[in-house]
């Protein structure tokens, strides 16, 4: 997303950087690293779709397992007119790691279609849905693969996955997607579980830093899902959330901008623009401006070599995978912004998934505050095994975190006896 004059690395690149980075720290041999390190399996797929106005118009699709070494593969699925296969496998390479952090039985995966979803109708969506579902059908089941949403995509989008999926089982098998709606068999607390997640992991970083969450200043670029719910927790501990953005532009106010309102205002108009009592600022404005607490929830890349320099703040919560690029990493750390990495920061999302999951196999429900509590044990304790690694092994937090992830795979992998 930013603008910069150096040769593009992509998403994938930048996995495939940070993979070497812990790996050599953890000094796994070339026979580990050929085991683990790429996708184990990739499925490209056309979709055409009748649109409302009688066209087909055709769609690329993608699903990638990175990893089954540990569980079955899991990730989302993201409808952005931006996806491409390298997104997709960077994505599903993070969610190996991601999954190995916190400790949950799965592997990693994820799937995209490339389509613009705010172009088209509820009847189109479900058309391109139930073709993309059939058609990566062979790789998905509770026990093999099992998609979430992610980026513009939601628990209804969850729900026609289900159906179209027990449709040719001929019973339903809620196991199949998490994400769902609550009465289709989703968990309470799913909806919320990334940014409630990324809140916590920021109250850990916080508690070891000795920077107070009250009164503390809170920049959020990217107010969907993750990045609005993190900011609604920050502002209900009384943290001041000074700016927010989204793909429309971004608003600022210096005395921190009405959180519930403008969750509101962002569900009535789609965006963030237009807020009462807000500036309006430009996207690198925003993150350049003076803070205590930045959360990038939007896409990949957000802050690289060209404007990590400008960014001021004092710890960096990654709520969107892979906001910050290894140049920018470099930058940032000799700054000495505190970084809490995507594949720990976010991963509430995919520990109340895994919940949501094992909810569905044993047909017994648990009460919200019972996903919050066990959700708060897994971040903070996930937290806490990372930092003592970035303390002990004086390496970056995010070399940390995917130093424990990592390891993890490997150990698995080793156990299975899966390489010589
Ligand atoms: P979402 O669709 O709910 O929200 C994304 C937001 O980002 C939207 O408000 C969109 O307008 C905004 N956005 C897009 N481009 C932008 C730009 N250039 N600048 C500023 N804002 C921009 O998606 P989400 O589920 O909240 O996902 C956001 C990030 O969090 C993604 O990187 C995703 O992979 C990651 N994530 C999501 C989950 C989850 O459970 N939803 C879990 C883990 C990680």
């Amino acid at each position: 997303m930013a603008v910069s004059n150096q040769a593009v690395k992509s998403a994938y690149d930048s996995a495939m950087e940070n993979f070497d980075l812990a790996a050599d720290a953890l000094g796994l041999d070339s026979n580990v690293r050929n085991m683990i390190k790429y996708p184990e399996r990739i499925l490209e797929v056309s979709l055409p779709v009748r649109m409302d106005d009688g066209r087909i118009q055709r769609f690329d699709g993608f699903r990638v397992q990175h990893s089954t070494a540990r569980g079955p593969a899991k990730g989302g699925i993201r409808y952005h007119p931006g996806v491409t296969l390298d997104e997709v496998k960077a994505l599903a390479t993070w969610m190996t790691w991601k999954c190995a952090v916190v400790n949950i039985p799965y592997g990693g995966g994820k799937g995209g279609v490339t389509c613009n979803p705010k172009e088209m109708s509820q009847n189109e969506l479900e058309r391109m849905t139930r073709r993309y579902a059939s058609a990566i059908l062979p790789l998905i089941g509770p026990d093999q693969d099992i998609p979430a949403p992610d980026v513009y995509t939601n628990s209804q989008v969850m729900a026609w996955i289900m159906d179209t999926y027990s449709m040719t089982k001929g019973f339903p098998i809620p196991g199949v997607v998490t994400g769902k709606p609550i009465s289709l068999g989703g968990s309470l607390g799913r909806n919320e579980a990334t940014g409630r997640g990324v809140f916590y992991t920021i109250q850990s970083a916080a508690e070891h830093l000795r920077i107070p969450i009250k009164g503390s200043k809170v920049v959020v670029q990217g107010f969907g899902n993750a990045g609005s719910v993190a900011a609604h927790l920050l502002d209900s501990n009384q943290a001041y959330v000074i700016a927010a953005s989204d793909s429309r532009g971004c608003v600022y106010n210096s005395k921190g901008l009405d959180i519930p309102k403008l969750m509101l205002h962002k569900e009535k108009t789609g965006s963030v623009v237009g807020m009462a009592n807000s500036e309006t600022i430009t996207p690198q404005q925003l993150l350049s401006l003076p803070c205590d607490i930045l959360v990038p929830a939007a896409l990949e890349n957000a802050v690289d070599g060209s404007n990590a320099g400008a960014v001021k703040t004092k710890i960096v919560a990654e709520a969107a995978n892979g906001p910050v690029t290894p140049e920018g990493d470099t930058i940032l750390e000799k700054n000495g912004a505190f970084v809490i990495p995507d594949i720990l920061c976010n991963a509430g999302g995919v520990t109340v998934s895994y919940f949501e999951w094992v909810q569905d196999e044993q047909h017994l429900f648990w009460e919200a505050q019972d996903v919050y509590n066990r959700l708060e044990r897994v971040m903070k304790s996930s937290f806490a095994e990372v930092l003592k690694i970035h303390l002990d092994r004086k390496v970056s937090m995010r070399t940390a975190a995917n130093m424990l992830g990592i390891g993890r795979v490997a150990e698995a992998t080793r156990l299975r006896g899966l390489y010589p």
